[in-house]
């Protein structure tokens, strides 16, 4: 059985403690592989080496650091099978969506940022002939990123790329529950040349490793991608510290539809973004929206299409929905499909667990489920469910679905159907979230800025923000 290891200074070694996580195929319900139970004398072993390159790493030109970024992303374009058929296994997704999103997009991160660093600028602020105020924006020292198993060497990659960009070091920590691509990526920049300590990748708990990088003092800058609970968990410990912090937390997103859209652009791109990674996506629109007029023919369309998705295997290359990352996610996705219909919703397709036979008979998989007949505020469509369920409900009016669609605590994300110009840039306007999608979804352009309002998170990456995020501006004012 393959054991993973933590990179740390450059080394691929065991936990200090040599105990080890056992890590499931989510597909298979199977042991295959060993995670590194790391804690942290382990993080304390990554923050010295990481503050030991620090130095040296920030000291090079962005041309030098971006050509280490582009050798990296060359390297796992080569390995575009072996990464995406790791990522299926470690994570249930399809592994034909591993080799379309994921690793590509893990690669386009380090092209991007490798490019960006290069066109990085700061401003000057001239005082008429008084003096010369300029901006520089420095790296910050050791940057911790820490990211779940949903997107896993993608949101990974979407950290470290920009920190290791603007010069800083990287002690990393991805989800213990899908580590496997994080590891390969550790062997990658071994292979790339890497110098030692400038990228740390522990493996471990997020109450060990995670907690462990959040409170050590020399670890000023931290990114997190995961849930809000987390998020908040980690606010609390970091905020008496001062450290800089960026948070991309959970959502509800909703998904409005008008009757003037374009009929069946909408429906396609909606079962995608419904159940896209079985709904595993914090961008997915779990709470469906649809004009009064059109709103029996959706509801007949989708579930029809819904009940005709594919699900098996993920290494068939037909299956459209693989399994759920792990069987307690899973258990959580149906309690909340209980709670929905203690709440009066009706399950229209879906709803239960799917068995398969052969090889996946022992995975984790849950049928694609639609529901209907819930009010706007009970909790199912009020809390996050994360898994490959949506609800439906009707409106009347552009005013009554702005009030659904703003009605959660969250506000990552929003998708608009309709062919009224400008209709669309005013309900745009009014809804409460950080990224809006207009007759698409997840069209993304990696120089926008991404992140979610109210308990969606704090902050945006993507583009110069990211940059601006992982460096410190300073004013230096020179009198003429
Ligand atoms: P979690 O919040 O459970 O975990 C995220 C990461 O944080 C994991 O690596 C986890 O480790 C670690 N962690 C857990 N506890 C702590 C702690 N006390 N201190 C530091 N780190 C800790 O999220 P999930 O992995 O379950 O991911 C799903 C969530 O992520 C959903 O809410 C989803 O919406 C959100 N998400 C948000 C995105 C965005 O861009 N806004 C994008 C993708 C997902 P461990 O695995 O050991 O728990």
């Amino acid at each position: 059985m393959q054991s993973i290891k933590n990179y740390i200074n450059g080394e691929l070694v065991d936990p200090i403690s040599e105990t080890f996580i056992e890590n499931p195929d989510p597909a298979t319900g199977a042991i295959y592989s060993l995670v590194p139970d790391s804690d942290e004398p382990d993080v304390l072993k990554a923050v010295t080496s990481a503050a030991e390159a620090y130095p040296a790493w920030s000291d090079r030109s962005s041309l030098e650091r971006a050509s280490f970024l582009s050798s990296i992303a060359g390297l796992l374009r080569r390995d575009l099978e072996r990464l995406s058929l790791a990522e299926s296994v470690d994570n249930g997704k399809p592994v034909s969506l591993a080799r379309a999103i994921d690793i590509p997009r893990a690669a386009s991160n380090f092209e991007f940022y490798a490019t960006a660093i290069q066109q990085f600028s700061s401003e000057a602020h001239p005082m008429e002939g008084t003096a010369l105020n300029y901006t520089l924006r420095n790296p910050i020292g050791v940057a911790g990123c820490i990211s779940p198993w949903n997107l896993p060497l993608y949101l990974f990659t979407w950290k470290i790329a920009p920190a290791l960009a603007a010069g800083n070091c990287v002690v990393a920590k991805p989800s213990e529950l899908t580590p496997m691509t994080a590891y390969l990526l550790s062997e990658l920049c071994i292979e790339a040349g890497l110098p030692p300590g400038v990228l740390n990748i522990v493996h471990g708990y997020g109450h060990k490793v995670g907690s462990a990088i959040t409170r050590h003092p020399d670890v000023p800058v931290l990114s997190f991608t995961g849930g809000t609970k987390t998020g908040a968990t980690i606010a609390a410990t970091a905020a008496p510290m001062f450290k800089k912090l960026s948070l991309e937390l959970g959502g509800k997103n909703p998904n409005i539809i008008f009757a003037d859209c374009d009929y069946d652009t909408m429906l396609d791109t909606t079962i995608r973004s419904s159940f896209a990674n079985q709904g595993e996506i914090c961008l997915c629109g779990s709470r469906i929206y649809v004009e009064q007029s059109i709103y029996d023919k959706f509801r007949r369309d989708f579930v029809a299409r819904t009940a005709a998705l594919t699900i098996d295997d993920p290494l068939d290359e037909k299956s459209q929905l693989g399994a759920i990352v792990s069987k307690a996610h899973m258990e959580k996705i149906l309690a909340y499909v209980e709670l929905a219909r203690q709440e009066g919703g009706e399950i229209l397709v879906g709803g239960k667990q799917v068995y398969l036979e052969g090889r996946c008979r022992d995975g984790w998989f849950v049928a694609p489920t639609v529901i209907e007949g819930l009010s706007s505020d009970c909790r199912t469509n009020q809390e996050e469910i994360f898994g490959p369920v949506v609800t439906l409900s009707p409106f009347e009016s552009e005013e009554e679905v702005l009030g659904f669609a703003n009605g959660t605590a969250y506000g990552l994300a929003a998708s608009l159907w309709t062919e009224n110009l400008t209709r669309a840039h005013r309900v745009a306007n009014h809804l409460q979230a950080g990224i809006v999608w207009i007759n698409c979804w997840m069209l993304r352009d990696l120089r926008t800025p991404f992140g979610g309002m109210k308990q969606s998170g704090v902050g945006r990456e993507g583009g110069i923000e990211a940059l601006r995020f992982f460096t410190e501006a300073k004013n230096v004012c020179v009198k003429i």
